[in-house]
């Protein structure tokens, strides 16, 4: 699924082709995309505005129109604009804009969303689902530390619930713990001032990485020319079990924490050391075994 770096990608390469540009033409075939609203009024509704910006809000593309209203697109898991639709499979909707060219909308598994909003409407819709944006200045350690405060839900857990943060999702929160060096059961509220400075430069640099590299492409994801992100190739825990820590060597494992894969460093991320987990007699020791090879 798109994250934060994925959807900023998108919006830096598809607002050039938008922001400007009126709205000559809206088609929009599937009923899933605009539900519960009918596909045929939005795509009436759409036809005639003028695009002012392209923003990204979390993993939204915020779409600004003059008018002040504003469409908001979720790209879910396979949601991707394309800058030359015609001929590709599985498009879901065109705009055709006054200069003559095409942004299509392509998502083979039919989980992206399009909600027109009008003016207004915007600002409380996403502050009721959004936390802070984790790019922005004014997001610091201490301000993360207030989200976290008192939560005792695995810090994984924590991460990808979007009303702590905009915009992680599963492979940028294991990225992030990888580097601030914390075990994804940490619970969330047990960070100090230290561990919360390094979790918080962890998530920019996760972030700052992926957008860099124009996001990771595992499946479906795309840029609206085509082409990839290379940032699968930058992955210091998702996805790679068995394969030895690029810190200190030891072999990556994976679990599972709030019904997601998710990876870690035994050694570097060491498992929160509780009393109820020493009484347990099948649990690793808080001690890593493989300690000594740092
Ligand atoms: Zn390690």
């Amino acid at each position: 699924m798109p994250e934060l770096p994925e959807v900023e990608s998108v919006r830096r390469a598809i607002a050039p082709a938008l922001e400007g540009r009126t709205l000559a033409a809206v088609r929009i075939d599937d009923v899933r995309l605009t539900r519960p609203e009918d596909p045929l009024l939005v795509a009436a509704e759409l036809t005639g505005e003028r695009v002012e910006h392209v923003d990204r809000r979390g993993k939204y593309l915020v779409v600004r129109f003059a008018s002040g209203r504003a469409l908001l697109i979720h790209l879910r898991m396979t949601g991707s604009l394309l800058r030359e639709p015609s001929g590709q499979t599985h498009v879901r909707a065109v705009l055709s804009l006054d200069d003559g060219s095409e942004v299509g909308y392509r998502d083979v598994r039919r989980f992206g969303t399009w909600l027109l909003l009008e003016p207004g409407e915007l600002e409380p819709y996403l502050g009721a689902r959004l936390g802070e944006e984790p790019l922005v200045a004014a997001f610091t350690a201490k301000g993360l530390g207030q989200r976290l405060h008192g939560r005792r839900a695995p810090l994984k857990s924590a991460l990808l619930d979007q009303r702590t943060l905009a915009g992680l999702g599963n492979i940028y929160v294991d990225e992030a713990l990888w580097h601030a060096k914390l075990h994804p059961l940490r619970p969330a509220g047990s960070l100090d001032r230290n561990e919360l400075r390094r979790l918080h430069n962890a998530i920019r640099k996760a972030l700052e990485l992926g957008i860099a590299r124009q996001g990771s492409t595992l499946s479906d994801y795309r840029l609206p020319d085509g082409s990839s992100g290379s940032m699968q190739r930058e992955f210091r825990a998702y996805g790679r079990t068995g394969e030895p820590c690029n810190r200190c060597g030891t072999t990556l494992e994976k679990i599972r924490v709030a019904g997601r894969g998710t990876w870690f460093c035994p050694h570097c991320q060491p498992e929160p050391f509780t009393p109820s987990s020493a009484s347990r007699p099948v649990r690793r020791s808080a001690v890593p075994v493989n300690a000594s090879r740092s």
